[in-house]
């Protein structure tokens, strides 16, 4: 794993400038936050530097701006919920660089925490424009990079800053790359990758990069269609890229050439509307009808991949095996999820899960606190899983 410095490797910072980048991209309903998951990782961090006596500056995105001022993306919206999360009076100040930063630093006591108005009001953010880097580095004396979810990006917030100031990876970074790089830099064998999800085409990277490395890929959802439309499987009405056929079968030879198993559904749920609570039929995969269309993976199927990871040690999971929104295509889902959450808690498997539907579907089965470690992370998490080098952590490596 890349060598980068943690929170340990600090010396006295007491009333010392920490610009610390932080996610605090939440959800919103009616001008509140609805749902605090990502405030309430940036806590360990934040707490850390205030007992050490920092002045933390946080710094964040929310939304696309695109480089100029929308007052209805203001961070001014959530510091109230944070400073409830924070339990601690929380400044907002309406600038990212310059004098009025400067001022409200002056004011700040040692421990205190000032939120710094949206990175991505300011057109040099997403260019990591070296003078605005600077402006907003004049600002600190040592810098903290807490956002794995924005790590993909290289902007000014998120790597321009750490090559202007000492950089120190937060401790929810910290955790996240630490957990990824078990899971599959330096992985117990044999390992198992569950990639579901709509379309082949969005995950082609992820995929051309894991045969590479796991053991067993399982693959479900919409893009297990496309695979077996390679295999020459008539999938009816189901959602199926055919122009990626082709793709999908070199996919299944490099597999093969690099003696990764791939695990595709033989038994399939399927319906003639996409609804809630169809008529359904489950289905051996050669007896989809011409208006039929998948929408999840069988329980055969399902059972035969419990015992897949059974005999493993490690599990990487991005996206659902199903259409797991809508009763019942949540069952494989469900059920595997179930199964990964059950060894974990046993002992037998270490298991990382990561993307916004993924989450949401481990959360729908009741398994996500018991996986080892589950990512908010979307865009991040699938470069990661391309095996990418994420440009806000190389800039954190020494
Ligand atoms: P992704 O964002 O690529 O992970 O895709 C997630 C979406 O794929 C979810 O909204 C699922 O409902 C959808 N999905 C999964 N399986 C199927 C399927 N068999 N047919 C249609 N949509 C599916």
């Amino acid at each position: 794993m890349a060598n980068f410095k943690t929170l340990d490797d600090l010396g006295d910072i007491k009333g010392k400038r920490a610009l610390v980048r932080v996610d605090l991209n939440v959800p919103m309903a009616d001008g509140r936050v609805s749902d605090a998951t990502r405030l309430k990782a940036i806590i360990p961090t934040v707490s850390e530097l205030a007992d050490k006596g920092a002045k933390i500056l946080l710094l964040a995105h929310f939304g696309r701006p695109k480089g100029a001022k929308h007052s209805e993306l203001s961070l001014s919206m959530i510091v109230e919920k944070l400073s409830e999360i924070l339990n601690k009076e929380v400044m907002f100040v309406a600038e990212m660089a310059g004098p009025v930063v400067q001022q409200s630093v002056e004011i700040l006591a040692d421990g205190d925490v000032a939120v710094l108005e949206n990175s991505r009001f300011n057109a040099g953010e997403e260019s990591n424009d070296i003078a605005l880097a600077k402006a907003v580095a004049a600002n600190g004396d040592f810098y903290v990079n807490d956002a794995f979810s924005a790590a993909h990006r290289a902007h000014v917030t998120t790597a321009g800053l750490a090559h202007l100031l000492p950089s120190y990876a937060g401790r929810t970074m910290e955790a996240e790359l630490k957990a990824l790089n078990i899971a599959l830099g330096a992985p117990q064998h044999p390992v198992a990758a569950v990639v579901g999800g709509a379309k082949v085409s969005s995950k082609l990277d992820v995929l051309q990069h894991l045969v590479t490395k796991v053991d067993h890929l399982i693959i479900g959802g919409g893009m297990a269609n496309t695979f077996l439309a390679a295999r020459g499987i008539k999938v009816g009405k189901s959602l199926c890229e055919h122009d990626l056929t082709d793709t999908a079968e070199e996919i299944l030879e490099a597999a093969d050439a690099a003696n990764c198993t791939v695990h595709l559904p033989y038994d399939v749920v399927v319906a003639k509307e996409f609804r809630a609570n169809p008529p359904v039929r489950t289905v051996n995969v050669h007896e989809v009808g011409e208006d039929d269309m998948i929408l999840d993976v069988g329980p055969a199927a399902v059972e035969a991949l419990a015992d897949v990871l059974k005999i493993c040690k490690t599990l990487v999971w991005n996206g659902p095996m199903g259409a797991f929104e809508i009763e019942p295509f949540d069952m494989a889902t469900v059920s595997l999820a179930r199964t990964a959450a059950a060894l974990t808690k046993e002992g037998s498997l270490l298991s990382v899960a990561g993307g916004g539907d993924t989450v949401a579907a481990l959360a729908h089965a009741g398994a996500k606190d018991d996986f080892t470690f589950v990512s908010t992370a979307g865009g991040a998490f699938l470069e990661w899983m391309e095996g990418k080098d994420l440009p806000g952590v190389q800039a954190l490596e020494i």
